[in-house]
């Protein structure tokens, strides 16, 4: 925690044993409840999501940049309502979210902005480190992520009452090692219903010399990344990755957009030719909004 809040110039950091369990306790943080709204990302990896959820919360899916892959910022102010408590802006693919617009959007409607910042930590946005813009930024430390110690998170933020309230869901509603004076602590002691989110010593010691090499581990994928986006420059069926400009973009995955009409055969069928030629690409993950979950749980419809 130390480290992270040295590296970001951030007061506070929180460890958790997962991104998952982290995004969950930000909104539990922010104090989220039934009925209110959260306005999150339906392109990224499910947990973005279903944090709402675990605190009886609806999130609300609004559309993507179609060259970032991000939150679009129109989208979301037109998305906010009286029951909107939080956005959650994901930093997708390692390139950050239209973040300065986010943070005043959510200024002027008294809301949290959550960055879920799992696959982008040491990203830049204007020279700001990613996760360090909104009230609260989520990093994943899982076996994909550009720092691995198994399972493992941590979320970084400005605000003490915040970080205090994170540490109490993290630890049953007990057993707080905050900055806050003693009288606060007891105050709050059984007011919050808490997990056991708690990274152990052994991940935080496995973290500690990868994250002391981040630099160094995001300069190689961007070589990577950069040496990709040069030799793909031949083949116009594939777009390679748009950065957004006065941003940085550290390469969690490589996004290429596949233009079917240029080769004449679905998307499925050429990643399955790359895949037999021995080269790992996928399909990202389809829009959330299209898994049975949120269908059943937005339309009251099964399936
Ligand atoms: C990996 C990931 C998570 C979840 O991380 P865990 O540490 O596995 O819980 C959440 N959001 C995004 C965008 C991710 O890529």
């Amino acid at each position: 925690e130390a480290d992270f809040c040295r590296y970001f110039g951030s007061p506070h950091a929180v460890s958790f044993n997962s991104a998952t369990s982290a995004l969950h306790a930000c909104l539990a943080a922010g104090k989220l409840d039934e009925g209110d709204e959260v306005i999150v990302s339906p392109y990224t990896m499910c947990a973005s999501a279903t944090a709402a959820i675990m605190c009886g919360a609806t999130p609300v899916f609004v559309d993507i940049e179609p060259d970032y892959f991000c939150l679009k910022v129109e989208h979301v102010a037109a998305a906010i309502t009286n029951r909107t408590k939080a956005i959650v802006a994901v930093n997708i693919f390692g390139q950050p979210a239209d973040l300065e617009p986010l943070a005043k959007l959510s200024k002027q409607n008294n809301l949290f902005l959550i960055e879920d910042n799992s696959q982008a930590p040491g990203a830049r946005y204007k020279g700001k480190f990613t996760g360090t813009i909104g009230h609260m930024g989520v990093f994943s430390f899982n076996r994909h992520k550009t720092i691995q110690c198994g399972e493992g998170g941590i979320v970084i933020s400005n605000n003490p009452e915040l970080a205090y309230r994170l540490q109490l869901i993290r630890n049953h509603g007990e057993v707080v090692q905050g900055d806050l004076p003693i009288e606060k602590q007891q105050s709050e002691h059984f007011d919050i219903i808490g997990f056991n989110y708690r990274l152990t010593e052994l991940q935080a010691a496995i973290t500690r010399p990868q994250f002391a090499r981040l630099e160094q581990l995001n300069n190689h994928r961007v070589e990577l990344a950069e040496y990709f986006t040069e030799r793909l420059k031949e083949y116009s069926f594939l777009l390679p990755p748009k950065i957004r400009n006065t941003c940085s973009h550290v390469y969690y995955l490589y996004p290429m957009i596949y233009q079917k009409e240029y080769l004449g055969i679905s998307r499925d069928v050429f990643v399955k030719a790359i895949v037999a030629e021995g080269i790992p690409i996928a399909n990202y993950v389809q829009p959330l909004y299209r898994l049975p979950i949120y269908r059943t749980k937005l339309d009251g419809k099964s399936n």
